[in-house]
């Protein structure tokens, strides 16, 4: 494998912690909506879906509803910042070596780029975290494929991008907590490392065929992951 040029992450209980904390939002935003209470485990079985998806289950919204739609958003807006995301202790760590290792660092999120900025304001890592040669960051949401994740088209257009400024696609790995993330990758023929920070444990990524050296605890050992996978 050629030198490592670059990292491409996942967002939500990758590098901030997400999950407690969002789906406790998802559960208010029914509540206020029609008094319903949505079981945790919904929440979690859809998790991976993408923010817009995830809405439509947990709020029950049917095709075209726009009524509903529109008192889902004002809700989810009105409560976003009362159950902020906050990065995970190892996070600095990470992003540390990052810099010192001069890696350009790119995010591939199926979250929308509205909820994603305040996620950037509330946690304290700033967007210019991922900015890239050419004047533009490498961060890609929700909107930036037709398709989300597992699709490997997520990954489309930050491959352009880095084509562009010399980055060949065996330059670069992503690291990801689900078992989409995992799956995205091996169709683009990417490396992939799983962190267990999320919903998806050690099990499931192995269960699933990932090599036990691609599967580590938390953000702060994927440097390590890396080098001895031989991608550093
Ligand atoms: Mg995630």
């Amino acid at each position: 494998m050629s030198e490592l040029k670059c990292v491409l992450s996942d967002w939500d209980d990758t590098l901030v912690e997400t999950f407690a904390g969002k789906a406790a939002q998802w559960q208010e935003v029914r509540r206020r909506l029609d008094g319903q209470d949505v079981p945790l485990e919904l929440i979690r079985k859809h998790w991976s879906l993408g923010f817009t998806k995830l809405r439509d289950v947990v709020c029950d919204i049917s095709p075209g509803d726009e009524e509903r739609i529109k008192q889902a958003e004002a809700l989810i807006a009105e409560t976003y910042v009362d159950f902020p995301k906050k990065a995970f202790e190892e996070t600095e760590e990470f992003l540390r070596w990052v810099r010192r290792s001069k890696i350009q660092l790119g995010l591939v999120t199926s979250l929308r780029r509205n909820e994603l900025y305040k996620d950037f304001a509330v946690t304290g890592i700033p967007a210019s975290t991922f900015d890239a040669p050419g004047g533009q960051n490498l961060v890609y949401t929700e909107g930036d494929s037709v398709e989300l994740k597992p699709s490997p088209t997520v990954f489309d257009k930050p491959l352009v991008h880095l084509r562009r400024h010399g980055v060949a696609p065996d330059q670069l790995a992503y690291v990801g907590d689900a078992l989409t993330d995992y799956y995205a990758t091996k169709d683009a023929d990417l490396p992939f490392v799983a962190v267990t920070t999320g919903p998806t444990g050690y099990e499931a990524f192995l269960d699933a065929g990932l090599d036990s050296a691609r599967i580590v605890r938390s953000i702060g050992a994927v440097p390590r992951a890396l080098e001895r996978l031989g991608t550093n």
